[in-house]
């Protein structure tokens, strides 16, 4: 198998036009017609990128997807205040209008990939948040022209399939978030991998119900209770919590064992339990963390993910964190340097994770330079 290209192996940049498909979907706010960057992290983090390729000749022109315009033109999501941002952080610097104002983005459409193309002579993907998508900007440039892996998507795979083929031991995944049936096949990937799997968030329940715990009226996917069942069956170590946090049916703040009575919602994981999530933590030696373990946007159930954050800090392990939540979680808490790796792209995360290969990458492989 041909291995990824990286910036190296373009051959000579200089004079040529380099389209260099970056995530610049940052979070805006403001009214649709005069929107303003909140972060501008995503635009920074190419630069060194696109720094590499200017300061060798190379005429840059960047494109990216901004929020989730189906296709159509959606003044909200122009890329009119990210092309100012990105004037100034890199002058003479070009960036194409949102990629996913045209069908054929998402559709992979090669007519699409035919226009984004023109007068374009080698491309770099720089976009690893994306690069779990068979879109045209991801998968259509290099079957055509030399190309490359930017810095930022080359690190990800470097650290996530480093993950996955060559962990430190104990091995510890801790997962969370909403929902069981998003993440299932990465869990299933995990439990082959990891020495043990640590699971909070509203997940959790669906575990617990298949436990034959009663769960009250916390989330729970009905129909992913026997493979949840069949998953705690295997043999493999995976710590539930075993006191719980949330609302009792009055609506009042509780604290529960892992029985919750009729009508109470569970919304964070106990003390107890965060506090032995924590010690798994402290004691691993690589540790993987994607998903909130409760609903921390509100602070009375943010304990749990704010002490699974706080060890994450504090282990010596190498600690990588994947999924907007988490890493949303980690910046609350100003915790984000604290940790070895902060992937930008959840859901490509879990993809490398589970599957060992995106197809964005597979396509870099198969470009005309890749060896
Ligand atoms: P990530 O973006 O890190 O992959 P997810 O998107 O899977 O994480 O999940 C994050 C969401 O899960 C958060 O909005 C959080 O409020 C919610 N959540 C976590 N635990 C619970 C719970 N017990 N009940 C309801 N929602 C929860
Ligand atoms: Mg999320």
């Amino acid at each position: 198998m041909a291995s990824l290209p990286t910036l190296e192996d373009l051959g000579d940049v200089a004079g040529k036009r380099v389209l260099v498909r970056t995530d610049f979907n940052v979070p805006m706010e403001g009214p649709d017609d005069a929107r303003v960057i909140v972060d501008d992290f995503r635009i920074r983090a190419a630069l060194p990128t696109i720094e590499w390729l200017t300061s060798r000749g190379a005429h840059v022109v960047c494109a990216t997807h901004l929020g989730r315009p189906k296709g159509a033109v959606v003044d909200k999501y122009s890329v009119a205040p990210l092309r100012e941002r990105l004037g100034s952080l890199a002058p003479g610097v070009e960036l194409m209008e949102n990629l996913r104002f045209h069908p054929g983005e998402e559709g992979n459409d090669p007519e699409f990939v035919a226009q984004i193309m023109q007068g374009i002579d080698m491309y770099v993907n720089d976009a690893f948040g994306a690069a779990h998508r068979a879109h045209a900007s991801i998968v259509g440039p290099p079957q055509t022209v030399p190309s490359a892996a930017g810095r930022l998507l080359q690190r990800e795979v470097e650290i996530l399939s480093g993950l996955r083929d060559r962990p430190k031991r104990p091995f510890v995944a801790v997962l969370g978030g909403a929902k069981v049936s998003d993440k299932l096949g990465v869990i299933e990937s995990l439990l082959n991998v990891v020495d043990s799997l640590v699971i909070g968030g509203g997940m959790c329940f669906t575990f617990l119900a298949a436990k034959g715990y009663p769960i009250g009226d916390s989330l729970c996917e009905k129909d992913q209770i026997d493979v949840c069942r069949g998953l705690l069956e295997s043999g493999r170590t995976i710590h539930l919590p075993d006191d719980i946090v949330g609302l009792d049916a009055s609506g009042n703040y509780a604290t529960f064992g892992v029985r919750l009575p009729d009508g109470a919602k569970g919304l964070d994981i106990g003390p107890g339990s965060a506090a032995a999530f924590s010690d798994v933590i402290m004691d691993a030696r690589t540790v993987f963390w994607n998903g909130p373990m409760g609903m921390f946007e509100d602070e009375r159930f943010a304990s749990g993910t704010r002490t699974v954050a706080e060890a994450m800090a504090a282990t010596k392990a190498f600690t990588v964190v994947g999924g907007g939540d988490s890493a949303a979680a980690l910046a609350q808490f100003k915790l984000d340097d604290d940790v070895d790796h902060v992937s930008t792209g959840g859901g490509a995360s879990l993809e490398l994770l589970e599957l060992g290969d995106l197809p964005g990458l597979q396509a870099l492989r198969g470009a005309p330079n890749a060896q």
